[in-house]
């Protein structure tokens, strides 16, 4: 168990963790969230950008699953159900139940998962708590409310440090 929130890896969006990417680091299963990782939130169907990605992953033998904290059933039931993909809804990230579920789907264990995501508080802390590895995105949006504003601003030096530690490698 790990607290720290300090992503392993930062993106900038969501098509530069290609299946090339996952396999240099051996993962078999990309957890990933909704919400301005994917899509902007309230978005309600999927880019053919995303579906094309997704099919890149899934191609090349990596499990995918939309794991989100997003409580509104319908929209979100929509968005992952045009995609095909499986979806584990209301979460609780950091909480460990999300994403046992979507790893117990898969059969997978945290040392060959990723999460991807936007968001230091839900995301990037519970893959650290978990022992998965974490994949950061800047938000596809920029933040939707003040309150996320401030999140991201507060992460700002650990992605700093993210981005430090990726160019020494
Ligand atoms: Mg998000």
């Amino acid at each position: 168990m790990s607290l720290s929130i300090i992503p392993h890896r930062v993106f900038k969006r969501f098509t530069d963790v290609t299946p090339q990417v996952l396999k240099s680091m051996d993962i078999h299963l990309l957890l990933c969230d909704l919400d301005n990782t994917l899509a902007p939130p309230k978005t309600r169907h999927p880019t053919q950008e995303v579906r094309d990605w997704i099919a890149s992953l899934t191609d090349a033998g990596i499990g995918f699953a939309i794991v989100s904290n997003n409580r509104s059933g319908s929209r979100v039931l929509d968005y992952c159900g045009e995609l095909g993909v499986p979806y584990i809804g209301h979460a609780g990230k950091p909480k460990p139940g999300g994403f046992k579920r979507a790893m117990a789907l898969f059969h997978e264990m945290p040392e060959h998962t990723a999460m991807l995501g936007d968001l230091w508080t839900t995301d990037i802390l519970g893959a650290r708590l978990w022992g998965l590895t974490m994949l950061a995105v800047e938000p596809v949006e920029g933040a939707p409310n003040f309150g996320h504003w401030l999140l991201y601003q507060m992460h700002r030096p650990f992605m700093a440090a993210a981005r430090r530690r990726q160019q020494k490698k």
